[in-house]
């Protein structure tokens, strides 16, 4: 899933979990679509619209100390998480033989991974045998081998390997090498010379020098240890492509064939790799940064294998530190990752964090319950009708755009009308028979769970693409769309209040989940995602001129958001958070355009109010509280260098400045805030 684009941000997540999550304050029965109750009047809807319509929540929800962002779609998450561990604390209770073999794995796993007192008494026993192979190894040419087998329980040295769609041929499925191997989030971590960026690289060298104090080393050679770290990572990080640069699917498409990649990489056997990776030994490949694996192939030669095998021992401890570690790797994986690059002060209850790894290991398994428990089949045909009409409103949109030809137009909505709409979970079941889950082995569970995943993946090149395979779980808050599959994925998780509800009326779910489906499908035409054609090949269908135009037209929102600071020194990047920004517009656009559609086909009186707003009214405040959201200013740092994704106060203000019938709807002056002079529009 190399470009699926979300609507949500994964913030700050670094080898382990995701940080995102609350205590939950809210009771779930008050989550609505539309809330008056939120909305602050003394604001001017027209100078601040984002808070007129949270500062409501935001009062009623003060940022919870284990969180670093605490929002709608937390409240949401919050809830279905406890839905989940509820079915967990079920399954690894439940008398062994009653339970079917998916129970007996999800139950076995929350078990193990609630079990603190064994993976405290155990320590780094669990660990040994792999220590034990990195410090066995002797020279460089027995470093492939070794590394295909860290690849394969998931520890991210120096590269990644995995299956994708072939970029020229989206049916075909080959093997995709990319860089890696960082510890920092991306790659200017390493380059950027401003205070606080040299601060974090030293937080950072610190961090890694106490992991190996815990795993056993003396105080001098650990710092001398994570200084090496720091020098091989940086000499890495400088040869990747920028988060930016990753977004052009044009720069990341080089085929190769395995044969002529192994001539690029003269003091590594790629032989030796593929052969311990059960990867494919020969045929078509895609090297995607040709110029790292130049750089890795020149570190592997100069470097010492003592220095080697210590990158590799730290890359070893990370990818365990979390739930499978005693309390000690824990709490200080998470004290750099969490707290120092992301401000949280507490961390989180071990059952959420169980309950996000077992929903992220097993998630088909757990999702199977769920999704029978709390995703009825009429709430699945309510989305899907509504993702029709969505699309409805895209091919009225695209018959009317001004800008593009004819000729493209016609392509365009080829495209469109080829889109797959997926909504709530997978026809059918992810296997998990071959993945053995064993009761008090949380670290040797993981580590078999991560290498059940890579062979997954493995094995699907040379197969037909199963565009029905999902990559989200069903319990998921989240959505996507996925370029080189050209298909829409809404997961059952998402389809619930404070996003969608059947107790409330068309203004409030069109402006809320239908922007969000509006904005899925935006990706399939966004900066990246319009490169690709309707059957997901990286093939260019507009004319010169179009693509002329719609450049223009998207430099207008370059701009834009360039020109907003984050926080203090820090700016948004434009061309990093294009493609989000032009599914929001586009993707509020397109609701608009089908609710307007929806309204008048009810004859619905559009000056009648309920509690004191129109239906327009109320479209645009249940969209813009969808995007509530409490954040601290570490993770707002973070998220404005690294993540496509603009900060929620943006992704709501920025968008509806763009949007003169916004402004019209609350009587907005021309001078006031929420009405820009030179409104952007693509889509
Ligand atoms: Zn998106």
């Amino acid at each position: 899933m190399l470009f699926a684009a979300a609507i949500f941000l994964v913030p700050g997540m670094q080898g382990q979990e995701a940080s995102k999550h609350a205590t939950g304050s809210t009771h779930p029965s008050e989550l609505r679509v539309f809330d008056t109750s939120l909305v602050d009047k003394t604001v001017d809807p027209c100078e601040n619209f984002y808070l007129y319509s949270c500062n409501g929540w935001f009062k009623r929800n003060p940022l919870p100390a284990d969180q670093t962002r605490y929002g709608r779609f937390t409240e949401l998450y919050e809830l279905n998480r406890l839905h989940l561990k509820q079915i967990l604390e079920g399954a690894a209770s439940s008398q062994a033989d009653s339970r079917n073999a998916n129970e007996q794995k999800i139950g076995d796993e929350y078990a193990s991974c609630m079990d603190t007192a064994t993976i405290d008494k155990l320590g780094l026993k669990p660990l040994q045998p792999e220590l034990d192979r990195i410090a066995a190894l002797k020279s460089a040419g027995e470093l492939p081998a070794e590394l295909a087998h860290l690849h394969e329980i998931g520890v991210d040295a120096f590269f990644g390997m995995g299956s994708n769609q072939d970029f020229a041929d989206a049916s075909q499925v080959i093997s995709f090498y990319g860089a890696g191997g960082l510890g920092l989030p991306e790659r200017d971590y390493y380059t950027r010379t401003d205070a606080k960026s040299v601060e974090q690289r030293k937080q950072y060298v610190d961090h890694v020098r106490k992991m190996f104090v815990l795993a056993g080393e003396a105080d001098e050679q650990a710092g001398k240890d994570a200084d090496t770290v720091l020098a091989i990572e940086t000499r890495l990080a400088k040869a990747s492509l920028t988060v930016t640069e990753q977004r052009d699917p044009q720069s990341l498409n080089h085929p190769t064939d395995v044969a002529s990649f192994e001539k690029q990489l003269p003091h590594f056997a790629l032989g030796d790799y593929v052969t311990a990776a059960h990867a494919p030994t020969t045929g078509k490949m895609n090297d995607m940064e040709p110029k790292f694996f130049t750089e890795f192939d020149a570190v592997v030669a100069a470097t010492p294998v003592d220095q080697v095998k210590t990158y590799l021992r730290w890359h070893l401890l990370h990818a365990f530190a979390g739930t499978s570690m005693p309390d000690a790797f824990d709490h200080e994986n998470w004290n750099f990752y969490s707290h120092i690059l992301n401000g949280a002060e507490k961390q989180q209850e071990r059952w959420k964090r169980c309950t996000t790894r077992i929903d992220h290991e097993l998630g088909e398994a757990l999702g199977q319950v769920y999704v029978a428990k709390y995703f009825p089949p009429e709430d699945k045909q309510r989305a899907l009708n509504m993702t029709v009409a969505i699309e409805q409103a895209m091919g009225k949109d695209i018959d009317s755009l001004e800008w593009m030809s004819p000729e493209t137009k016609v392509k365009a909505k080829e495209k469109l009308h080829t889109v797959m709409n997926k909504i709530g979970y997978p026809d059918k079941w992810r296997d998990y028979s071959k993945l053995e889950i064993v009761r008090g082995d949380a670290l040797g569970n993981q580590s078999r769970a991560r290498a059940f995943e890579f062979a997954r993946d493995l094995a699907k090149i040379g197969k037909p693409v199963d565009k029905a395979e999902w990559e989200m779980s069903p319990p998921t808050v989240n959505a996507y769309y996925n370029p080189q599959q050209n298909n829409v994925n809404f997961p059952a998780g998402y389809f619930q209040p404070p996003f969608f509800s059947d107790k409330e009326d068309d203004a409030a779910n069109y402006g809320d989940m239908g922007s969000t489906i509006g904005h899925e499908l935006t990706h399939g035409f966004d900066d990246e995602g319009r490169q690709f054609d309707k059957d997901g090949n990286l093939n260019n269908w507009w004319t010169k001129d179009d693509e002329k135009k719609f450049n223009e037209r998207a430099q207008c929102m370059v701009k834009q958001y360039d020109a907003i600071e984050a926080v203090p020194g820090v700016h948004l990047n434009g061309k990093l958070t294009l493609g989000e920004n032009l599914a929001d517009l586009g993707g509020l656009w397109l609701a608009w355009l089908a609710w307007q559609d929806k309204a008048e086909a009810a004859h619905l009186d559009m000056n009648a109010k309920v509690d004191g707003y129109t239906p327009d009214q109320r479209f645009w405040v249940a969209y813009a509280q969808q995007w509530c959201t409490q954040t601290r200013p570490e993770q707002l740092r973070t998220q404005a260098q690294t993540n496509p994704h603009a900060p929620d106060e943006y992704r709501t203000n920025s968008v509806l400045q763009d949007l003169p019938e916004f402004a019209k709807s609350f009587n907005c002056k021309k001078d006031a805030k929420m009405v820009s002079a030179t409104p952007c529009r693509v889509w």
